[in-house]
């Protein structure tokens, strides 16, 4: 990346020159371009400054800093205010967070073949697990010295000489939430069917998961130890849910295995290794690597490790990279066994450790060209603003149907809930019939029961909304629909669900009004101000605290009130707004019996369509 050097240099001034350093003598003020991220002492060099009177800068704007310390545009910018200097940001450095696998051109040479990537999906207890480690304990790749096996999210076995490599965090929870960060991972599913129990509502969310990711089933119908195994019944309960099985003269490949005694694990591992033939798998090994971290976590004695996943190119011993907001230079790699590896080459996982922070799981890796690069895309990811903040993105009714209007979508994807079956089978046969213009309606899940947080990420996963009928939300899934930016729309009456999916499809919908969370400020200690007003003392949790803006005070989940902010204080300066991190200081308008762990929570009303 040799894009900084460029801005730092796309200094461009409207005003003299300085005539000695520190003499700030200019009636027009010079502007300064910026990239996004810098470090102190880079940026006193380009104010001409000593870094220790820009730290002392910002002291007085109450942002401490060290020399060396990166800062962001932002930070970057109140500095050089008090220098009479503007700034403004330069174009971003090419962001690689979005490079997949995927993105290999098909036609190209340097394509070659590489091993799919397994996940397994199905209803809990139906044997998941069991499956993973009896695949783990009996094919898990032979070598010579046999160290014990370790969990580390991801294994490789060899079927017929050729890997095969298992996510083995089984589940479509997971599977959607890596998906709904923008990376494709698994290129085949194996559903997980009891035969004694047959499909379940979580085989069938499974179902709808792999299905809207467009990742081919392969279905294992497992227990068939059991002298009340019933195969015929599981296969009947697919061909209902349109995966009808080879020999019933369907293209489903359906393997009766037992995890337990092992039977027809071998049939599972060889049909498996015949379909990623079929697919054609490829990846380029010579291009600079990207891949996901499946796990990640601290260790005390090697600091953060990362299983990685390599989705394309090889990831090397020595390379610099940046993982979501971590970066490093890959100082080992191991494999699930502890033991030392070179590189990890496409459709592979290890293990990496010389990352800085611990990225999440989800997280896109990508190999940058220097350790600046890494430092930069990595704080720039970190700076991304969250759903919060972000309102451009979130995934409403609304928009669809202005992406819609605009001509860049011809679906509208819900998945719905209902409170019960009969009700979420006559919801789906109206919507699909309202589907019959030119923009249609898809339903990639729909179940009964309360929203839950994988709902939630597979409506995110695929662009979509959730229509709740007559039910709430699971523990934590309307906090996740906060963070991810799905909307989730709540009806008690049938047709007010059909109307507005029909009024979408048609691109028109009646406004209405809803509330958007702004952000929310923790009371972290209570001051006495004049005449009796207490000032809260807060520290923003997410968002942004705004002056303008309505604000409701809430004690656990009680509403305390609803009122507005009359003051809002950064320090002594009285500010506009407050933003996540930082402290402030905050005078309600006609209420003072807030109390240290209240929170403060600033919204607004936007139109909902
Ligand atoms: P998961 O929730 O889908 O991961 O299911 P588990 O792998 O934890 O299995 C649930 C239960 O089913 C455990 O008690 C397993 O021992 C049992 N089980 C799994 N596979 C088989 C099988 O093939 N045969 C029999 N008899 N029991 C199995």
């Amino acid at each position: 990346m040799t894009t900084t050097t460029e801005q730092r240099s796309g200094e461009q001034r409207s005003g003299p020159r300085r005539s000695r350093r520190g003499e700030p003598r200019r009636t027009t003020p010079r502007t300064l371009t910026l990239p996004e991220t810098l470090t102190v002492k880079e940026l006193a060099e380009l104010l001409d400054q000593s870094p220790i009177d820009v730290i002392k800068q910002l002291m007085r704007h109450g942002i401490m800093v060290a020399v060396n310390q990166v800062i962001d545009h932002q930070v970057a910018t109140v500095a050089a205010a008090a220098y009479g200097v503007r700034t403004r940001l330069a174009e971003p450095v090419e962001d690689t967070s979005a490079i997949q696998a995927g993105s290999d051109e098909e036609s190209d040479p340097s394509l070659q073949p590489r091993p799919p990537v397994i996940t397994i999906l199905g209803h809990v207890d139906h044997g998941k697990t069991s499956l993973l480690d009896y695949i783990r304990n009996t094919a898990v790749v032979e070598k010579e010295a046999g160290g014990i096996t370790q969990h580390i999210g991801a294994y490789q076995v060899l079927e017929n000489g050729r890997p095969i490599t298992f996510l083995d965090t089984p589940g479509h929870a997971a599977f959607t939430a890596i998906r709904s960060r923008g990376a494709r991972v698994t290129d085949i599913a194996v559903l997980v069917v009891a035969a004694d129990d047959g499909i379940m509502p979580q085989t069938d969310e499974a179902i709808s998961h792999a299905r809207a990711a467009e990742v081919p089933i392969v279905v294992a119908i497992n227990k068939m130890d059991l002298p009340t195994a019933q195969p015929d019944v599981v296969k009947r309960q697919l061909s209902e849910r349109n995966l009808l099985v080879e020999e019933w003269g369907g293209d489903v490949i359906a393997v009766p295995v037992s995890a337990q005694t092992g039977d027809g694990v071998g049939d599972l591992l060889e049909n498996l290794s015949v379909l990623a033939e079929i697919l054609e798998l490829k990846a380029n090994p010579d291009r600079p690597a990207a891949g996901v971290v499946v796990e990640a976590t601290l260790d005390r004695r090697r600091g953060p490790t990362a299983t990685v996943l390599v989705q394309t190119g090889t990831l090397r011993v020595g390379h610099y990279i940046v993982a979501g907001a971590a970066w490093g230079r890959v100082r080992a790699i191991t494999d699930e066994r502890g033991e030392a590896m070179e590189s990890i080459t496409p459709g592979s996982p290890g293990v990496i450790i010389g990352l800085n922070a611990t990225p999440e799981a989800g997280d896109i890796l990508n190999v940058v060209g220097s350790e600046r690069a890494a430092r930069q895309t990595a704080t720039r990811r970190a700076h991304r603003p969250t759903s919060v903040g972000n309102l451009d993105t979130v995934l409403t009714l609304d928009n669809v149907v202005k992406q819609i209007d605009a001509g860049d979508v011809k679906e509208l994807v819900l998945v719905l809930k209902a409170d019960v079956q009969g009700s979420v089978e006559a919801a789906v046969q109206s919507i699909e019939k309202l589907s019959e213009g030119e923009v249609k309606a898809r339903v990639i899940h729909a179940g009964s029961g309360a929203v839950s947080d994988s709902d939630v990420q597979l409506a995110s996963a695929s662009g979509g909304i959730v229509l709740a009928f007559n039910v709430g939300f699971e523990v934590g899934a309307e906090r996740t629909a906060e963070r991810l930016g799905v909307e989730v729309r709540q009806y008690q009456i049938i047709y007010r669900l059909l109307e507005d999916v029909e009024q979408a499809l048609q691109g028109m919908l009646e406004p209405e009004y809803r509330e958007v969370v702004v952000g929310r400020a923790e009371i972290r200690e209570v001051f006495p101000g004049r005449r009796g007003v207490r000032i809260a003392g807060c520290r923003v949790l997410d968002g942004r605290i705004m002056r303008q803006g309505s604000v409701r005070v809430l004690r656990e989940a009680d509403i305390m009130v609803e009122t507005e902010i009359n003051s809002l204080r950064h320090f002594r300066e009285e500010v506009n707004q407050a933003t996540a991190g930082t402290e402030c200081g905050i005078v309600l308008a006609d209420y003072n019996e807030f109390e240290e762990g209240d929170v403060i929570l600033v919204y607004r009303m936007e139109r909902a369509n």
